[in-house]
């Protein structure tokens, strides 16, 4: 690829970033409970457990961090979540384009004089 092309590329994905919304790391997870109160239905039916609870895993400084989601954060989260994954794919590439742009630089010939 000549630099133009490579440069025009990279603007695509730049835009493409752009136009990303929020993002986020982790898993989102339905989870049925139950409570151990006696006599509550969902000891005996495992079909009355409570939830579902959305339960968002991520790794924060290395450290695995657990919270409970309302439906609308789960939402959001699993929508942020696949941001996150076109994110690193457009990053990876704009790696990519960058690691060709340095090398389309060719060495100056020696000859030339330039
Ligand atoms: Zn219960």
């Amino acid at each position: 690829m000549d630099k133009n092309t490579i440069e025009k590329k990279y603007q695509k994905l730049k835009k493409k970033i752009d136009a990303l919304d929020f993002i986020s790391t982790g898993s989102i997870m339905k989870v049925y409970n139950t409570c151990g109160r006696p006599g509550c239905e969902c000891y005996k039916d495992k079909s009355k457990k409570h939830g579902p609870y959305n339960i968002w895993t991520r790794k924060v400084n290395a450290k695995t961090v657990t919270r409970t989601l309302t439906k609308e954060q789960a939402r959001m989260a699993r929508q942020y979540v696949a941001n996150m994954r076109k994110f690193e794919k457009i990053t990876r590439q704009m790696k990519d384009l960058s690691a060709q742009y340095i090398q389309s630089f060719k060495k100056k010939s020696k000859r030339g004089g330039g």
